[in-house]
Parts: structure tokens; C-alpha cells; sequence
């Protein structure tokens, strides 16, 4: 079996810093956020917008600079979305990239205290922004999804793979089942209560595969396989617009390189 093991992680792609290197030897790299579109330079267009540092990619530092609405675009209309960004950019590039959108974006929607409105600053020492007033110091957002490949059968040919297609995917392809981790539950639970809620089977025997970060706008995808148990397939039509078994020889159309999805399909795949 191929092990997802041995696919890098984010520590080995580049170093995430929360405080900037008083002074780097290096070079610097500036990701412009232009609404959540990313423009990657060598310069600064301007020194006025504030920026955040991200981290060390391949000796240079990485900054986040958040392109303010009004200011005239530093990209001439060049700016990628993350979607775009991914497949031009090294894998290393598209994560810190992912991560500067992540930590403008949080800036951008906790400039007032959530508790008693007055204006935050940047926390010392920590990525957070504090609330001089009473204390309160915001963290960037990470929201837990569980993703999860089930599967029913033995081991082997016949083993099938539960694909499902979204009412809100842009294309007509099917891909594994996904869900936020509601407060409360652990990892495993939500996968069993995803799955039962979006179509009314029971799973057993969930083992965890890979993580993504997916910075649509600040989740982080955790991947799990899962054993069918029982049940029929009842499908919650707000959500999920088919759903079916497949074969490895008859599959759907299925998501691009992008996703876990697509990892936990192509692992399942090569098992056979
Ligand atoms: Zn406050």
C-alpha cells in the first residue's frame, strides 16, 4: 500500500513564522492580497499596507501584505486566486500563499474586540490581536472539516468506494464526504455523524490518513478512511445531490490533484 507518509508536510516545505526575524540575510518575498487573490513580488508596491510575516521558504521570508479595497491594484490585473495559484506556484509557494490569505484575511475581520467593540492591536510577542481595553486577545480562525473515504467490502477487486456528489460543486464529479467538527465532538465522531447525517449510513473502524490546510477561507481538512457497517443509502438533499457505491474499474468523475479528496481516492486506488 502506498503510505501518505511519505508525503512531505508543511514543516518540511517551509518555516511558518508569528514573529518577524528582526533581521533576515535572505530575500524577501511579498504575497499582495488583493481581496483573496495573492500577487507574489520581489518589492513592496506599497510600504504604508500593513503586512504580516508568514515564514521562511527556501531561505527567503515570506510577508503578507493586505492590499487595502480603494488602493489601485499592484497586479495590473495579474492576481491569481488560490485555485489558479495552485499548479503555477511550487508546493511550498501555494501553502505559504494559503497561509497569507488565511492571516489577512483574520486582520482584516478582528480589527474590533468581539466583546466590547473597542479597536484591537497587534499582540506582542504571539500572532493575535489584543483588545487594550479588557484584554481579549483573538487568534487566527482554523476550522476543523473532517473528509472521509468509505469504503464496503473486502479488501480486493470488488471492494467499492462511497462517492458523493454536493449540491453546491461547481462540476458534476464525485468525491468523498466532508463536514465541519461541530463543538464537543472528537474527530471520529464527526465522521460518524457526517456520514450518517448526509446518507443515513453507520461507519466503523475510523483511521486517520492525511491533513490538508484549505484556505477557503480558513479550514483544515482532516482526512479519514472508514468501514461501511450498515444501513441503506438515504441521501439529505440539502446537501448531497447522488451518492453511490463504485467500483475502482467504474468510476465518476472525481476531484482534481488540488484536494485530500483526491489523495484518499488515489491511496484507495493503488491498494488494489
Ligand atoms: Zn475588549
Amino acid at each position: 500500500m502506498q503510505s501518505m507518509n511519505s508525503l512531505p508536510n508543511s514543516a518540511d516545505l517551509y518555516a511558518a513564522l508569528n514573529i518577524a526575524p528582526s533581521d533576515h540575510a535572505g530575500g524577501h518575498r511579498y504575497i499582495h492580497v488583493i481581496g483573496t487573490s495573492v500577487f507574489v513580488d520581489t518589492e513592496l508596491a506599497d510600504d504604508t499596507w500593513e503586512r504580516h510575516v508568514v515564514g521562511i521558504v527556501e531561505g527567503d521570508a515570506w510577508w503578507a501584505v493586505d492590499v487595502p479595497a480603494e488602493a489601485e491594484d499592484p497586479s495590473y490585473g495579474s492576481a491569481l486566486d488560490l485555485f489558479s495559484y495552485f499548479g503555477r506556484a511550487a508546493q511550498s509557494e501555494w501553502m505559504a500563499a494559503g497561509r497569507a490569505v488565511q492571516i489577512v484575511e483574520w486582520a482584516r475581520t478582528h480589527r474590533f474586540c468581539g466583546r466590547c467593540a473597542a479597536p484591537t492591536e497587534p499582540s506582542t510577542g504571539e500572532r493575535g490581536m489584543k483588545c487594550p481595553a479588557c484584554g481579549l486577545v483573538a487568534y487566527p480562525r482554523v476550522a476543523p472539516a473532517m473528509i472521509v473515504l468509505v469504503t464496503r467490502g473486502e479488501p480486493g477487486p470488488d471492494q467499492e468506494a462511497l462517492l458523493a456528489r454536493g449540491i453546491n460543486f461547481p462540476m458534476p464529479m464525485y468525491s468523498c464526504l466532508a463536514g465541519f467538527v461541530e463543538p464537543g465532538e472528537d474527530l471520529e465522531g464527526a465522521v460518524v455523524r457526517e456520514v450518517a447525517e448526509e446518507v443515513g449510513l453507520r461507519v466503523a473502524n475510523v483511521s486517520y490518513r492525511a491533513s490538508q490546510p484549505w484556505p477557503f477561507p480558513h479550514s483544515l481538512m482532516i482526512g479519514f478512511r472508514a468501514e461501511y457497517a450498515s444501513g441503506d443509502l438515504v441521501l439529505d438533499e440539502t446537501e448531497i445531490a447522488d451518492a453511490n457505491w463504485y467500483r475502482r474499474d467504474a468510476l465518476p468523475t472525481i476531484p482534481p490533484g488540488i484536494s485530500v479528496a483526491r489523495r484518499l481516492i488515489d491511496d484507495w486506488l493503488h491498494e488494489s
